[in-house]
């Protein structure tokens, strides 16, 4: 057994690293004030491969392992909450449900777009009606002739206005729950399918977060994503692995509070000495280093055991559950050693409590993990 990163995952950590601190930390707060999408870091992501993590070679995707995954999104993450979570939902979610169980017809035509991120993609499962009970979907899909036509709406959906093309859950059979479910790829444009982006979100505001709305819309029965009621399942193991890439989001953001909580701490003198002398500061950078260490060797746990092909649910989930929680804990100590300095918006460990919420809630939330984690144990014995 190895702690160590190797060769490859190293370079892929720099460049990652190197790309985040020179292009995206720049504008995090700007575009977090404007509440605007970046589209102008979209090719440049693109272009590093990093849009193509779950997407193989011959679509055109950098066909990087888990491990990899989390990396970037850590590394991207600790630039920007926001673009993380970009990079982390288009990765493991939109492209990552085409990838693995769309036709082959459907990865020609999708693929090479998401890989390079002529398009983004979407997912969407939410609704405003069920969220944490996700199997309670109300969106119809109902069949006409050789087509199938959808009705419903969705919630909280990632580049729900800026991707080009959305798998959305959908049911075909309502009294069946989870096995009347299936998956369709929705383009955006496609004649009564609308996006409206939600603003006012606390944090990740640089983010797209959509209200969809499907109005019968009319699919090509080839639109149908994996097989006729496996939408549900097939749904359950994207969010496994997304789950991983949210934990490793929370962990970059923890970083990100710790460094500038370290820097803090060296350079603010307070009765004459400064604030890292103190041992109640000294306590909070231990717990925080600590806890981010563990938070990353669930994360890496995890990412190993989806990269040999081994059951890893309950260990994304622990590693979701844990980094997400450890690393708010490790913002708000952040937060603690700038004293008011941490409440305005001039240093951003301000932004990065806002931003790190959200992996407390999306992919499931701390409770649904704990019931996913629970399920298991009970089960195993
Ligand atoms: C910024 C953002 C981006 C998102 N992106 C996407 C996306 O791209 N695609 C997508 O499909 N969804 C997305 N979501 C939705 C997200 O996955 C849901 O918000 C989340 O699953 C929780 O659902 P809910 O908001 O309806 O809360 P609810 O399910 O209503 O839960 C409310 C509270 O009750 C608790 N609760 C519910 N059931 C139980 C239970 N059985 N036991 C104990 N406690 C329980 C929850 O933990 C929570 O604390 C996003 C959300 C946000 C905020």
């Amino acid at each position: 057994m190895t702690f160590d990163l190797d060769a490859t995952h190293r370079a892929i950590r720099d460049t990652a690293r190197a790309f985040s601190r020179e292009e995206i930390a720049p504008h995090a707060k700007a575009w977090d004030e404007e509440e605007r999408f970046p589209q102008e870091l979209i090719p440049k992501l693109g272009e590093l491969g990093f849009l193509g993590i779950n997407i193989g070679a011959d679509y055109g995707g950098s066909e990087l392992d888990t491990l990899a995954y989390a990396i970037i999104v850590e590394e991207v993450s600790r630039a920007d909450g926001a673009m993380g979570l970009t990079v982390a939902s288009h990765n493991g979610l939109g492209s990552c449900h085409l990838a693995r169980f769309g036709s082959d017809a459907l990865k020609d035509r999708y693929l090479p777009k998401l890989a390079t991120g002529e398009w983004l993609g979407a997912w969407a499962l939410t609704e405003p009606g069920s969220g944490s009970d996700s199997a309670a979907l109300r969106t119809r899909a109902r069949r006409d002739g050789d087509r199938w036509v959808l009705d419903g709406s969705k919630n909280f959906i990632t580049q729900g206005t800026v991707g080009g093309i959305c798998v959305v859950l959908a049911s075909s059979d309502l009294a069946k729950r989870h096995h009347g479910i299936s998956a369709f790829a929705v383009e955006r444009g496609t004649p009564g399918f609308s996006a409206r982006k939600l603003t006012g979100k606390m944090g990740c505001r640089a983010s797209d977060t959509a209200e969809l709305h499907l109005e019968n819309v009319s699919l090509e029965a080839g639109q149908l994503v994996g097989r006729e009621g496996s939408g549900f399942t097939d749904a359950m193991s994207i969010l496994d692995k997304g789950r991983i890439s949210i934990a490793a989001m929370a962990l970059g953001l923890g970083e990100a509070a710790l460094e500038a909580a370290l820097a803090y701490a060296k350079e603010r003198r307070q009765f004459g000495r400064p604030l890292g002398d103190f041992q109640a500061i000294q306590w909070m950078l231990a717990d925080s280093r600590t806890e981010l260490d563990a938070a990353r060797l669930l994360i890496w746990r995890a990412a190993a055991l989806a990269d040999a092909d081994k059951p890893f649910g309950q260990e994304a989930a622990m590693a979701k559950l844990f980094a997400s929680e450890a690393g708010s804990r490790a913002c708000d100590r952040a937060l603690q050693i700038h004293g008011g300095y941490g409440y305005i918006n001039e240093f951003p460990v301000e932004r990065h409590n806002r931003d790190i919420r959200v992996t407390r809630i999306g992919e499931g939330t701390s409770e649904v993990q704990r019931l996913v984690i629970a399920r298991n144990l009970l089960r195993d014995e």
